[in-house]
């Protein structure tokens, strides 16, 4: 059946993404919208808007009941959920089906199965894929896990089932640590998930994270759009990803994307998907689990690969077979994105609020912004802090790497701090520049200190830039101009050599 009216169920950079692509296959969009996003733009990009409630996501962007009423009040016929949210929610999805409506995702089963790490381990264990040695179930007697332990030998990792985010994982050095933090990761795991079911696995020291990303139909045909290297993560949460990735080779590629295709199967999946896997110093890659969504970092796969990923997820939800087979698919070039946060990277990484004074965004050949702001908005408090995904892509690895430090030069924000400047130390840095780079990099390799002095700097420089403009627009608020009159020259060179 033909989607002809879209709602999407989510908020920012994504909501305009997913309804841009739905305006380009001639279908008509409806945002819902907290009273805090009133002016988001996503609101204003949409076709009809709806008011699903207060600021906090808990009394709206995750109230699938009132969004499936906006879409029955708007005539819609369909839902894409986004990524977080209500996205990864079996029951959602399952609602939305049982409103006879189109869930533009998979199955409510295979996001159960996903959702639940054990049941995942489980659905895939049948199939010949690689997992971290560990147990097989949840573990509750402490001798028993010992037992484990002991056999797959220190360090360990005990993790929680239902977990998420990086939460709920624990490293314990020695067995003599085991029975303590056992007991910490179960009241932990209770306490975060309402399930205390943990488990097990071989601790990996110098992880890489790589993931694969596919595309399943309703009529059974998976492919895999290569990897997404992910392992430059801060908190265990990604904040510069690539694809391809510099150290896999097209065996290990191939290897790899029949692994994920087999999860993939392994649950009857269909619609976008990713599989996650950690890779060790042997370049052995193991399952880890697999999001059931479209991800944060899509894009990268997007540049690469030419391929539009919701305008797929939209074909496959309407019961259309794949576009494409797996021949089908070339590597082009290589792409980078950063996520430009509004925290303090001097500052470990505290949250910023505030108002975007001077808001301009680096343009030019094969540079990609994705963002729901513009100069003069206020970032709310409410929602994650991400601002942009700012995205480059490059005929190889350096010329990626090149473009995208240029273009954080030249992306200009002046109100808030960002983590701007700690993704350019990230892309100069040599560990970075080679690939050698693990899960570890930023805990190894990142100092505020290494900013600080760049800054100082730089401050000055902005502050005498806005001065200068906030004077030229006679305005003594800085309030944007409306004509779109833009920031002053003097500000571009401020972020300029300013770890050099
Ligand atoms: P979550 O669902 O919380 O994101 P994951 O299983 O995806 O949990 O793991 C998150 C991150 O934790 C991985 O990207 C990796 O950096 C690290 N990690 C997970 N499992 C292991 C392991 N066995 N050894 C070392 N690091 C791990």
């Amino acid at each position: 059946m033909k989607i002809r009216k879209l709602l999407v169920a989510n908020r920012g950079e994504i909501a305009l993404r997913v309804m841009r692509s739905a305006r380009e296959m001639g279908i008509a969009t409806v945002a819902v919208f907290s009273e805090a996003d009133r002016q988001s733009l996503h609101v204003r990009y949409a076709d009809e808007a709806v008011c699903i409630g207060e600021a906090a996501s808990s009394a709206s962007y995750l109230r699938g009941e009132k969004i499936i009423a906006a879409a029955q009040q708007t005539g819609a016929d369909a839902i894409h959920p986004g990524y977080g949210f209500l996205s990864e929610n079996a029951e959602f999805a399952k609602a939305v089906r049982a409103a006879g409506l189109i869930f533009v995702g998979p199955s409510a089963e295979a996001i159960a199965v996903m959702g639940s790490k054990l049941a995942a381990k489980e659905a895939v264990g049948q199939y010949d894929i690689p997992l971290v040695p560990g147990t097989p179930g949840a573990i509750q007697e402490i001798a028993e896990a010992k037992a484990v332990a002991n056999q797959i030998g220190y360090p360990v990792l005990i993790k929680a089932s239902a977990g998420g985010g990086g939460k709920g994982m624990r490293v314990v050095e020695q067995e003599a640590d085991f029975e303590e933090q056992m007991q910490r990761a179960v009241s932990e795991a209770t306490s975060a998930f309402g399930d205390g079911a943990v488990f097990v696995e071989k601790y990996i020291g110098s992880p890489k994270h790589i993931e694969i990303q596919i595309l399943g139909d309703q009529h059974g045909n998976v492919a895999y759009l290569f990897e997404r290297e992910c392992s430059v993560q801060r908190r265990h949460q990604k904040v510069v990803e690539e694809a391809p990735s510099a150290i896999v080779s097209p065996e290990m590629r191939r290897a790899m994307g029949e692994a994920a295709v087999k999860v993939a199967q392994a649950c009857q999946y269909y619609g976008a998907g990713t599989v996650e896997f950690i890779v060790d110093e042997q370049r052995n890659f193991y399952f880890l689990e697999m999001n059931t969504r479209l991800q944060v970092e899509h894009p990268v796969t997007e540049m690469i690969t030419g391929i539009d990923l919701v305008k797929e997820q939209i074909r496959i939800a309407q019961g259309e077979k794949l576009s494409f087979q797996q021949e089908d698919l070339r590597i082009r070039g290589h792409a980078i994105e950063v996520r430009v946060y509004a925290e303090d990277p001097k500052n470990n990484f505290l949250p910023d609020i505030g108002k975007l004074r001077v808001y301009q965004r680096p343009q030019g050949l094969g540079i990609r912004v994705d963002d729901g702001f513009e100069q003069g908005m206020d970032i709310p408090i409410y929602y994650d802090p991400m601002i942009a995904k700012l995205i480059t892509h490059g005929k190889d690895r350096q010329e990626a790497i090149e473009r995208m430090k240029q273009a954080i030069d030249t992306y200009q924000i002046v109100g808030i701090e960002t983590t701007l400047p700690f993704c350019r130390f990230v892309l100069e840095h040599e560990a970075f520049v080679d690939g050698s780079f693990d899960t570890h990099f930023v805990a190894q390799h990142y100092r505020p200190e290494v900013l600080a002095q760049a800054s100082t700097e730089d401050d000055k420089t902005v502050a005498a830039a806005l001065a200068g403009w906030v004077h030229s627009q006679q305005s003594p608020a800085a309030q944007p101009a409306a004509n779109g009159a833009s920031a002053p020259q003097a500000i571009s060179p401020w972020r300029k050599n300013r770890l050099a």
